[in-house]
């Protein structure tokens, strides 16, 4: 018999409704099934979202200092768990332990930012803005925030989103991946460790169903997003009609210009983390690389050598380098991109399809280089979210920039060279949200906003940073002004003790 997971509310983990549909999860590196996940509807939402309503108003009250304190002991918590989180997040999602172990670091420095909220919630304040009257601004939480999240980061994706949205006062809702949805359970368990109270941080699952039935929630105030594009698109326009505030992190195919000047081993080895890190399933992976002028030959023969060298295996596997796929269907759909792109004459350098673990048991699939590779390739315009990296060879930097910029998509962009000159040009030209100079994934630390630009995002604040603390605030200006003077002063007591 394999598990099937709870939900979490009311402070505790809470069986799904008998008769739930439920959704099994098998392990990336096996094939073998080990857990089962309730798919919840309209009915089960609206009491998880219920109990984090209730809870709203005492901890909208609890003074922010002391909801600090809270994230401080999570923090710590989260610091003696890390390993054991780790170890988890790679058995699910099969990414290597080093990965796993990168993105729960990722997500405790949310948590570490969010401990500075009583200072980040301090409003603005003029006095004498006319004779007499003072202004100054407030920033008050929402109430319930949701947070609906993708299979790729169980535990950095939604810690971009609840330890901002609670520290700053509201109450939130998760409805994690359907095909990761134990690291988000942990992450409950152990914030009511920290001392936060029943309500505040709550689970439901699902897919579909679940989403529509949190967008439609009329308690629901706000819905952070993170996902495919389609969905991304479909979750904006639902929630926004419905009056709701709204973030919608979405799809990319982020691009990595490398100039004739630039490190040649600096420069693969930045390529090989960011093409093959998480075997690709990152929005921030690097799919395309643009290879400027004759920087191209070496850069193709020296990536084919060191991507083949790459050890495929099971995440958990000290030795691994790179794991399997989420899943059967989407290795099955990864591959159809590599026989597309084989069929559309794209060069095939390096085919993953051929490694000797793509065979046998589990989803995975090795590292594949397509050369030679045109804008209207179905390679190059759709996202693929694996190992599968296309070299784009261009003749000017201008014409690499172009690239870029005519992509619909823009999440993240770097350049690899070693002038000045080039790299200014293309941070000040370059249409991406997130930008790097011999930094082949950008991904900025927590205090700074998490931004895709173009179809990569939909909405205005973004992730993280000032930008979170925003989204999961709204200002009061108030406007104040006190009588004073014999007359105005003795005319409002006596009112006042009538
Ligand atoms: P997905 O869109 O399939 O799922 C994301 C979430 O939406 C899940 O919780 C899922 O249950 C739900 N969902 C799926 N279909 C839905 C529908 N029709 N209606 C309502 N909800 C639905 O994405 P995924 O495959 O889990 O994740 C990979 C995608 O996420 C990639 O496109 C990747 O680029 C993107 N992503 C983007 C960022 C970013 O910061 N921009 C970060 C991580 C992942």
């Amino acid at each position: 018999m394999i598990e099937t997971l709870p939900l979490y509310y009311d402070g505790k983990s809470q069986a799904a409704p008998s008769g739930s549909t439920l959704f099994t999860l098998n392990a990336p590196a096996t094939g073998q099934p080990y857990a089962q996940v309730p798919l919840c509807g309209a009915d089960t939402v609206d009491q998880v979202v219920r109990s984090a309503q209730a809870a709203f108003p005492g901890w909208r009250d609890t003074p922010a200092v002391e909801r600090a304190r809270v994230l401080f002991r999570y923090r710590q918590i989260l610091e003696g768990e890390a390993d054991a989180l780790a170890r988890l997040v790679s058995h699910d999602h099969g990414k290597t332990l080093a990965d796993a172990k990168g993105e729960v670091q990722r997500g405790i420095e949310v948590v570490e930012f969010a401990c500075g909220m009583p200072t980040l919630l301090q409003g603005d304040a003029a006095n004498d803005v006319a004779r007499g009257i003072d202004c100054r601004t407030l920033r008050q939480p929402l109430g319930v925030c949701a947070g609906i999240v993708p299979f790729n980061f169980p535990v950095m994706v939604p810690m971009w989103m609840f330890p901002v949205a609670i520290a700053a006062g509201n109450v939130f809702v998760l409805k994690p991946s359907e095909r990761v949805p134990r690291a988000g359970l942990r992450l409950a368990e152990l914030f009511r460790e920290a001392g936060l109270p029943p309500g505040v941080f709550n689970i439901v699952h699902g897919a579909r169903e679940a989403v529509d039935a949190l967008i439609a929630h009329p308690a629901v105030r706000a819905v952070s997003f993170v996902g495919s594009e389609p969905v991304a698109r479909d979750v904006y326009r639902k929630a926004a009609l419905q009056g709701k505030r709204v973030q919608a992190l979405s799809g990319a195919k982020n691009h990595l210009v490398v100039m004739p000047d630039a490190d040649l081993n600096k420069t693969v080895e930045g390529i090989m983390g960011g093409a093959y890190g998480s075997a690709g399933e990152r929005c921030m992976a690097v799919s395309v690389v643009v290879a400027v002028g004759e920087a191209a030959d070496p850069l193709v023969a020296k990536l084919r050598e060191t991507a083949a060298a790459l050890k495929v295996g099971p995440g958990e596997a000290p030795e691994s380098e790179m794991g399997p796929l989420i899943s059967a269907e989407h290795k099955a759909r990864v591959t159809g991109y590599i026989e597309k792109g084989a069929a559309q004459k794209a060069q095939l350098v390096l085919d993953g399809r051929q490694h000797p673990r793509a065979s046998g048991p589990g989803n995975f699939v090795g590292a594949t280089l397509f050369d030679r590779v045109t804008p209207e390739m179905t390679l190059y315009r759709e996202e693929i979210f694996g190992p599968v990296l296309s070299v784009v060879r261009a003749k000017t930097l201008a014409e690499a920039i172009g690239l870029v910029n005519a992509n619909p998509f823009g999440n993240g962009a770097a350049i690899f060279t070693s002038s000045g000159a080039a790299a200014r040009q293309f941070q000040h030209e370059v249409s991406a949200g997130m930008v790097g100079i011999n930094v082949s994934v950008p991904v900025p630390l927590a205090f700074f906003p998490f931004s895709g630009w173009k179809n990569s995002f939909f909405g205005d604040l973004h992730a993280t940073g000032k930008d979170g603390v925003q989204f999961y605030t709204e200002t009061k200006v108030v406007t104040s002004r006190w009588f004073s003077g014999e007359a105005g002063a003795g005319k409002n007591m006596t009112i006042a003790l009538r």
